[in-house]
């Protein structure tokens, strides 16, 4: 088997008096020139210290200098870092997003060094021994020895170093006694021994035995790992096994021969919502034997760095992160998994805005290694792409040993809830049902809150946000009304600030914590649980979750998309959408395709194990397209009909958007760029651009908003429309113009 391919540094070095390109992560337009100092030598990736104004950036040695700088403002490296360089393809992957995305490449850069102090070596970690041995140091001899210093001294006799907390809590003593006693000259500072580096994912471990159709997928995958670039969609239904058969992939990419005797090869997987992923983490150790590094936002400084450095210095052999994690800096990237490819949130809405899926692929490509995209109901986009031929496919027959749940159209015209309900009465018979056979039913309402909207019945006057052009949503848990899209929230007020009438305000329509009052009244013995961002807060609280379903500690789960992905729980039976038609309203280009991704993925949360499940679906429109393919599980209908709507409008992916959004907190200013944009609005065949109009959010966190809308045929390449459009019109700084090229979110 051929080693896996990786791009080769150019040999290029720079010597003391060059001159060279330094990128620096900050938006400006291009590298700066800087003078490589006498001395020194450097090479395209490295890391450097350089001046800028009057400070110190750290930054990356891009090339040559450009000769912009005359030779008399040139200013000099300040230093090099001992940082692994930025590997070239990472270098030409920052340049490649820059271009793609119209972003500034410092912008990008800046995504690719998130940890600046990983960059530096760090100090060693600093314990504490026994500074003297008791009653022999004539130093120090009055320490008054009390019951708890006695207990820290006996601690330290074994000589092992240790920080300062660890000794207070081993010696139950509070950190002020630890301190006395360093003070006191008792204690003394010395290195900790570094830690070992926590265990590799082995590729020797072995997987589940796996059915012939998951062998031979699994074998496919395979075959790409270590053949150069290719990009394979692994398509099969919930529960088919995908997450088994893409560990073999990966099992493959670990077990190629190293490219030098430093590095192993390494495999990223990007996951959507990775707080979430407990169940994917335990079932990734139990087959490779150790944990994945992890990337998102939400750990904490130590570990970022941590797995920073590790990714750079080539150690890292499995990353599982969000999108973020496609901007490592991998030296031996051999292979990328995006899970869940049609997930919206691989798409990055602010800074610089990219699509994680794509920009993987792009990433795939430079390095000339093989992508996979997994998916139960992959994108529009994708499909496009497999049948066209330019991405492969394989699919995993259907579902490991079970059939699928079927789904009932629940027509809610017909079978309307009670007066103030939610819940038809087919639906709550069958939670009583499913409920006295033991099993656990989940109520899917993509709603937070008490009620999305709140209005006063005096005057009709609806509460919304002071800074967005949204409606406040309820939340009765906490007592306030917030904003979801600027997190402004306020106390429920007792009178209408509209006409002053108290006690008139109204809650409309239902939110999570409202259906949970239902389902309480109706089933007062049944253990009920509300899973969303809002009570799944803190670290654990998932797996919490996840474990006390699991352990049939829970019998109702009332969550909102949170709760729909991914997760296996063998006695949940029952699946009840709450209001199918939500996703549907708001019309935006992908609406269907979401609400039949989002819907297909609840309904595989039914009956994935022994008992075989049922999907319950409320709708007011049983004869609208999506739910009749979801009725009917027919997938293949539903994208075609999809297909045929979008290349008859010329939508993605039979053409090309661009969004370009203006705003500011100057309504007049933002009048005014628009008014500038607008006469240079780039003009072609198969060009058209829309607007300016007011964004659906026209007001957002205060800021006035307006969007242009760029389309053309699918050969055009919008990235260099827009950046020669924009590059045209000077935009004042009050002012920022936003670019979204592939435009996912359309407020
Ligand atoms: P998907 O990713 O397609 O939703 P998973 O890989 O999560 O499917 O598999 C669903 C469940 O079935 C998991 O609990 C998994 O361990 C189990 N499973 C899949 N394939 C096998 C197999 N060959 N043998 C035993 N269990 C399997
Ligand atoms: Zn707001």
């Amino acid at each position: 088997m051929k080693n896996h391919t990786f791009v080769a540094e150019p040999q290029l070095s720079y010597r003391g008096g060059d001159r060279v390109a330094v990128l620096l992560p900050l938006p400006l337009a291009g590298a700066y020139d800087y003078r490589v100092a006498d001395g020194m030598e450097l090479a395209a990736g490295d890391f450097v210290e350089v001046p800028l104004a009057a400070r110190t950036l750290t930054g990356v040695v891009w090339g040559p200098g450009s000769g912009a700088i005359a030779e008399a403002k040139l200013r000099p490296v300040r230093m090099r870092l001992a940082a692994p360089p930025l590997p070239a393809v990472s270098r030409r992957f920052v340049d490649w997003v820059a271009a793609y995305t119209v972003s500034a490449p410092g912008a990008v850069l800046r995504m690719t060094m998130p940890v600046p102090d990983a960059l530096r070596p760090s100090a060693p970690a600093l314990g504490y021994v026994l500074g003297h041995v008791r009653g022999e140091s004539p130093s120090v001899p009055a320490l008054k020895v009390t019951p708890a210093r006695a207990r820290v001294l006996a601690l330290l006799e074994d000589g092992m170093p240790r920080p300062a907390g660890e000794i207070a809590r081993a010696a139950a003593v509070s950190a002020a006694v630890v301190r006395g006693l360093i003070t006191a000259g008792a204690l003394i500072k010395c290195a900790l021994p570094a830690p070992e580096p926590p265990p590799a994912p082995d590729w020797r471990c072995l997987g589940l035995a796996l059915s012939a159709g998951q062998r031979a997928a699994a074998a496919r995958l395979q075959s790409a790992v270590g053949a150069g670039f290719s990009v394979t969609l692994l398509d099969g239904a919930p529960g088919s096994g995908k997450t088994e058969v893409y560990f073999e992939a990966i099992a493959r990419a670990l077990a190629q021969p190293a490219r030098d005797s430093v590095t192993d090869a390494q495999v990223l997987v990007l996951l959507p919502e990775i707080a979430l992923g407990a169940q994917w983490l335990m079932r990734f150790a139990a087959r490779f034997g150790a944990m994945p590094l992890v990337w998102h936002s939400e750990i904490g400084t130590a570990e970022r760095k941590r797995t920073y450095r590790a990714v750079a210095e080539g150690r890292a052999g499995v990353v599982v992160g969000a999108r973020s994690a496609l901007f490592l800096p991998f030296p031996n990237l051999a292979l990328i998994v995006v899970d869940e490819e049609h997930e919206a949130s691989f798409k990055q809405e602010d800074g610089v805005t990219y699509h994680g899926r794509d920009m993987a692929v792009v990433r795939a490509r430079l390095g000339e290694i093989p992508v996979v995209l997994v998916s139960a109901t992959p994108s529009l986009e994708t499909v496009e792409n497999v049948r066209s031929g330019r991405y492969g496919a394989v699919a995993l027959p259907s579902r490991h040993a079970v059939a699928p749940p079927a789904i009932e159209l629940i027509d809610l015209r017909r079978d309307p809830p009670p007066k103030d309900g939610f819940l038809a009465p087919t639906v709550r018979h069958r939670i009583a049902t499913t409920l006295q056979a033991g099993s656990q039913a989940l109520l899917f309402l993509n709603r937070r809150g008490y009620a999305p909207l709140t209005l006063c019945s005096a005057c009709g006057h609806r509460l919304c946000c002071p800074h967005c052009t949204a409606w406040l949503v309820q939340h009765r848990l906490s007592g306030r009304l917030q904003c979801h899209h600027c997190g402004h929230a306020q106390a429920i007020p007792p009178a209408c600030p509209a006409c002053g009438r108290a006690g008139s305000l109204v809650a409309c329509g239902p939110g999570v914590e409202r259906l949970a009052d239902e389902v309480a009244a109706l089933f007062p013995a049944a253990r009920t649980v509300l899973a969303t961002s809002d009570t799944l807060t803190g670290p654990g609280a998932a797996a919490a979750l996840v474990t006390a379903i699991e352990a049939h500690a829970v019998d109702i789960i009332i969550g909102t998309q949170i709760i729909a992905k991914g997760y296996h729980f063998p006695l949940l039976t029952l699946v009840g959408v709450v209001d199918g038609d939500l996703g549907l309203a708001g019309g935006d280009l992908r609406a269907a395709e979401r609400t039949f991704q989002l819907l297909s993925q609840v309904a595989g949360r039914a009956g994935r194990a022994e008992r075989s499940g049922q999907v319950l679906l409320q709708t007011h429109t049983p004869e609208h397209p999506v739910m009749r393919a979801l009725q009917a599980s027919d997938r293949e209908r539903f994208l075609a009909a999809e297909a045929t709507a979008r290349r008859e409008t010329g939508m993605p992916p039979f053409g090309r958007l661009a969004a370009v959004i203006v705003s500011g907190a100057d309504e007049a200013a933002v009048e005014a760029a628009c008014r500038c944009l607008a006469q240079a609005a780039p003009s072609a065949a198969d060009v058209r651009v829309l607007g300016p109009a007011p964004a659906p959010l026209a007001l957002l966190r205060g800021r006035h908003r307006r969007r242009f809308l760029v389309h053309a045929g699918v050969k055009v390449s919008v990235a260099r429309l827009v950046r020669e459009w924009l590059a045209a019109i000077p935009i004042p700084a009050s002012v920022r113009v936003q670019v979204d090229i592939d435009p996912i979110s359309f407020l």
